[in-house]
């Protein structure tokens, strides 16, 4: 389950924000997630669950965004979306992927008081 890991990751960049800040508590983290980034979301957030026990980050929101997949035509430049996403939907020729691979933090909001 590399969603796990993943978490820990997410978490160790929201601490240190939290450190940088001063903050006492994590009360919101936000992500953002490709519909094709191969990352289950009920996975996520069950690692967020574990991840944050015993952090200042225990009691934060955690909110998952997902972005949609949208694909380019490397011959005709169409821009296509859906589930078959390798191949232009127009002309039928490989394409490549612009929007739907991501996995980053948006956002990750702390509370400065205790
Ligand atoms: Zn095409």
């Amino acid at each position: 389950m590399h969603e796990v890991s993943i978490m820990m990751s997410i978490i160790d960049t929201a601490l240190d924000v939290a450190k940088q800040n001063d903050a006492q508590k994590i009360t919101k983290i936000t992500v953002e997630i490709g519909e094709k980034a191969g990352v289950v979301k009920d996975a996520l957030e069950f690692a967020f669950e574990t991840v944050t026990k015993e952090t200042i980050a225990t009691q934060a929101n955690f909110e998952i965004i997902t972005i949609p997949f949208k694909g380019q035509c490397i011959s005709c430049d169409h821009i296509f979306t859906g589930d078959n996403y390798l191949v232009c939907d127009k002309c039928g020729n490989l394409g490549k992927m612009i929007t739907g691979n991501e996995l980053r933090i948006k956002s990750i909001e702390v509370d400065e008081c205790v």
